[in-house]
């Protein structure tokens, strides 16, 4: 059931749209073009296939409404589109460190060239930005107004950093040549289409369960995250995107677990006997990370609908039908 003011933001969306979604073979983006093409939308999915797969939009591929490109955001390109999801960038620790001067590259040449094709096209142009524009936070839980506690010099630096200078970016443009901007700080989010290899938490301790392997729990465990289910993140992300609102706008969901707490969760949920190992924290890991909402709340009634369990169920079961040893 949508809210009074989202059927509005909704409803002032009377015309399709030629959409061009960045990383769109990726976990996040395959969901978003699979949102767009159910509402009838024109998609055109931008991918250098870096952590993105074809398979997680094969389904598309021959509609008319969608075409496929291999291209790699770091180079310009032309297009003639009018929304720009620019979600290119790998979003994994173990995949953002693999090549940490192209991951930097990805967030600041890929985003200057796809402002500039929005500039060039009038296109409005969302931003898929993180919460680790935060990094290591001092004040918890994290709003909107809190500018951050980055390392300029760690290992996730390439990462966090890049994307604070991408939304600078944005306000740059928005404020130089007006271009319509949309900016979402996206918290932890999961489910089915993660990479299995990704490394990211719920892949990882979901595969691992799966495979009777014990549970790798890095550090002491206490560490915090707050974990949505891409289906809430989707909704949020069409909102914000449709609506008037440019953020920045926090998505997540605020409930907290510990990392201990989420593989006990996982563990009861496929098998108990399983073991939980300790490994070393990686560096500049955050301690604790919650989202506050309530600009989402306000400025989009939107708040996320599925909890951890309900979440967790749904990606065990996909993970349990895709999981190739
Ligand atoms: P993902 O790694 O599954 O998707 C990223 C996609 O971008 C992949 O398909 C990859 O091949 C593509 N890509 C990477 N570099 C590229 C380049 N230079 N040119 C073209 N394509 C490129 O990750 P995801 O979880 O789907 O994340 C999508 C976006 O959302 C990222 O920008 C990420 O920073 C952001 N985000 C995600 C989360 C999360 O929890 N999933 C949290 C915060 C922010
Ligand atoms: N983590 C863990 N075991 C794993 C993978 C991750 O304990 O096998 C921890 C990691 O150290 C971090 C948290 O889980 O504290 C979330 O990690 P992820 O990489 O998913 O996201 P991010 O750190 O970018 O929020």
């Amino acid at each position: 059931m949508h809210s009074q003011k989202q059927d509005k933001i909704m409803a002032n969306k009377n015309t399709y749209h030629r959409n061009l979604v960045t990383g769109g073979a990726g976990f996040l983006g395959s969901h978003l073009i699979d949102k767009l093409m159910h509402q009838g939308e024109e998609v055109i999915c931008l991918d250098n296939y870096f952590t993105g797969i074809k398979a997680n939009v094969s389904q598309w591929i021959g509609h008319p409404r969608f075409e496929l490109i291999r291209h790699d955001v770091t180079e310009p390109i032309r297009l003639e589109v009018d929304r720009i999801w620019h979600l290119a960038c790998p979003a994994s620790p173990i995949h953002y460190q693999f090549n940490p001067i192209k991951t930097a590259k990805t967030s600041f040449l890929g985003t200057y060239n796809m402002l500039g094709l929005a500039r060039r096209v009038g296109a409005r142009l969302l931003f898929a930005s993180t919460s680790e524009v935060y990094g290591n936070p001092e004040i918890h839980p994290q709003p909107e107004t809190y500018k951050g506690s980055v390392n300029t010099l760690g290992t996730r630096s390439c990462y966090d950093e890049g994307k604070r200078i991408a939304e600078t970016l944005c306000f740059d443009y928005k404020r130089m040549h007006n271009t319509e901007i949309r900016l979402i700080r996206i918290f932890n989010t999961y489910g089915p289409r993660m990479l299995p290899k990704d490394g990211r938490v719920i892949s990882n301790f979901v595969t691992q369960a799966l495979r009777n392997e014990p549970i790798t729990i890095y550090g002491d465990g206490n560490q915090t995250r707050s974990f949505c289910y891409v289906d809430d993140l989707i909704e949020g992300m069409v909102l914000l995107m449709n609506g008037q609102y440019e953020g920045p706008v926090n998505m997540g969901n605020p409930e907290e677990f510990t990392i201990r707490e989420l593989a006990e969760l996982i563990r009861s949920k496929v098998n108990p006997q399983l073991r939980l190992i300790m490994k070393p924290l990686p560096s500049d890991d955050p301690l604790k990370r919650q989202p506050i909402i309530e600009l989402a709340k306000k400025e989009l009634e939107w708040e996320p609908k599925i909890n951890l369990n309900e979440g967790l169920n749904k990606t065990i079961k996909w993970f349990k039908e895709h999981l190739i040893d």
